[in-house]
């Protein structure tokens, strides 16, 4: 099967961890880095994690370079672009604001600059994919309630312009669990806004229903861990809830000893819907094809595996119907043409 042919989603992906090694490089020298790190090699030795807390401080490191309005529009443009050449059909991207205020950056005009440069890529490449990059605002756990509810708000105002989405949850799932942030969700959906969640990942099962009890998520961010409660995968597949399932991720960031461990072939067996993503690819030395690679290569799954799986990305996006019935018969169209060849 031709992965890059294959229309693929990404609905997992963030913003800062996608940007180009390359970008990331160049913007590392324009803010004096150049002697901590001096090329490309440096910079890859700097992404190898102990653990998961090892790969949030590194993560705190990377985004200390983004620092203007104009660094936003750069790394979408770069992250458009690579999507683009990979066969990504539609990705939503998560990007967090919390990271930038100390530098003075408000989350409006930020936004707005992402979606410039994902409007940049598109026109540059001449493809009228416009309406198909979507934004997901991370709240970020660390930041606690109060400040998410305030985000949530601001981001609200401009979600029609920027092309937002929705709000997630990413960050220290250990340290800090969903709960507090039931009345933030009951906002956003009030607010007509989409919500989804890291969970299972550093944490376990219990973080997952709390996830799903007081969040009321409409999918989950990795999963990892329901495989430790039976229960929690009848519920996940009776009641539809879709995982969005990185695999490489899961090894970079210790949540996982080996690939192989990884429970993606159970999930599917069992008919949890789950969809493949590639998180923070930059950091992690993977990007979208390669996931498809490592579920067929690593986890034995057969083509029509991978194709149930990049079509339950389309059903499951936050696209609306009309964009959605256009995608999956273009979808279906691509994969009659193999089928009968
Ligand atoms: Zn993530």
């Amino acid at each position: 099967m031709d992965l890059l042919a294959l229309p693929k989603t990404e609905l997992h992906l963030h913003l800062e961890g996608a940007m180009p090694q390359q970008t990331l490089l160049q913007l590392v020298h324009k803010y004096g880095g150049a002697d901590e790190v001096p090329d490309l090699d440096a910079l890859q030795a700097r992404f190898r994690y102990r653990d998961f807390a090892h790969f949030i401080a590194t993560w705190v490191w990377m985004v200390g370079y983004l620092r203007e309005y104009e660094d936003f529009r750069l790394i979408a443009t770069g992250v458009a672009q690579d999507l683009i050449a990979q066969g990504v059909r539609y990705a939503e991207l998560h990007f967090s604001p919390s990271d930038y205020e100390r530098h003075g950056l408000r989350l409006q005009p930020l936004a707005l600059a992402v979606r410039a440069g994902l409007d940049e890529a598109v026109q540059k490449l001449g493809v009228t994919l416009a309406s198909r990059f979507g934004l997901i605002l991370d709240l970020g756990r660390d930041n606690g309630p109060e400040k998410g509810m305030r985000w949530l708000e601001e981001a609200a105002e401009v979600a029609a312009e920027a092309g937002i989405l929705g709000i997630g949850l990413g960050g220290s799932e250990q340290r800090f669990p969903p709960e507090p942030y039931q009345p933030v969700y009951q906002r956003a959906a009030a607010l007509g806004l989409h919500r989804v969640a890291h969970a299972g990942e550093a944490a376990g099962p219990e973080s997952m229903w709390g996830t799903i009890n007081a969040l009321g998520v409409e999918r989950i961010g990795h999963g990892t861990r329901a495989i430790e409660d039976p229960a929690l995968l009848t519920f996940l597949a009776r009641e539809r809830i879709p995982l969005e399932v990185c695999l490489t991720s899961n090894v970079r960031t210790g949540v996982l000893a080996a690939l192989h461990d990884h429970p993606l072939a159970t999930y599917l067996r069992a008919g949890v819907p789950v969809t493949l993503s590639s998180d923070d690819p930059a950091m992690f030395g993977s990007d979208i094809v390669n996931e498809y690679r490592q579920a067929r290569d690593v986890l034995g799954l057969s083509g029509d595996d991978l194709i149930q799986i990049a079509r339950t990305g389309i059903e499951v996006a936050f696209l609306s119907e009309a964009e959605r019935s256009e995608l999956l018969a273009e979808f279906d169209q691509v994969v009659a043409g193999w089928r009968s060849s």
